[in-house]
């Protein structure tokens, strides 16, 4: 089956392509005659969004197509970055994002309630993903993953993109993101849990 998806980012679309298998090929929006498809993202909400870049991309191309929208919520800092993840110091600079990240987090953790742990600030943290889903009737199925895990205090590691570097999975609790393989981090990745259940309902059709 083809399934449009609504990024521009190759990393992304390689991750989608892994993570649904063979019965799939994941188009980007430049495969089917959009290149620069690009939708201002104003919701308030991870769901907001990922209907938004839907339902425009299904309005230009009429195909089955979906899209994502994700972030990271760190607890100790209210949820933030969250929707505004890509933009949280300047527009997807990852690098200088990660720096206020953990420059609010030192802020917060002086505080006498936060105590200290070793590799990790206190408090929990998770990745959360939205897929909105698409077909022939232009009825939006929503598809929600998360992934747990903690921030660490130094950045680690040369793999993933954006907060993948200071974010410690529950599931791995010595590596990063950024330290496991691609497929090690697909296995258990916000996206991946989201994008496998989106397979998994299609699978029902
Ligand atoms: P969007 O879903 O493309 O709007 O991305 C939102 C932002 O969330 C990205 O620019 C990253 O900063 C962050 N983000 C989303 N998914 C991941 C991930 O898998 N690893 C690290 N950062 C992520």
């Amino acid at each position: 089956m083809d399934l449009v998806f609504a990024t521009g980012n190759a990393g992304k679309l390689r991750e989608a392509a892994e993570i649904l298998g063979p019965g799939f090929r994941v188009l980007s929006p430049a495969d089917v005659g959009l290149a620069g498809f690009d939708v201002e993202e104003t919701g308030t909400t991870f769901r907001e969004n990922s209907l938004l870049k839907a339902q425009a991309l299904w309005h230009a191309c009429g195909l089955p197509c979906f899209a994502d929208d994700s972030g990271l919520e760190v607890d100790a800092l209210g949820g933030a970055p969250g929707i505004y993840s890509a933009r949280y110091a300047s527009d997807h600079n990852f690098a200088s994002n990660i720096e206020r990240l953990l420059a609010e987090l030192a802020a917060c953790s002086s505080r006498p309630e936060c105590h200290e742990t070793p590799a990790t600030f206190p408090g929990a943290a998770r990745f959360r993903c939205v897929v909105t889903l698409i077909m022939a009737d232009g009825k939006p199925h929503f598809f929600d993953g998360a992934c747990e895990g903690r921030i660490a205090r130094e950045r680690h590691g040369a793999g993933g993109f954006g907060y993948d570097p200071v974010f410690v999975p529950d599931l791995y609790p010595n590596l990063t993101m950024a330290e496991l393989s691609e497929d090690a981090k697909n296995a258990i990745s916000h996206r991946g849990v989201a994008l496998r259940l989106m397979a998994a309902w299609l699978a029902t059709l």
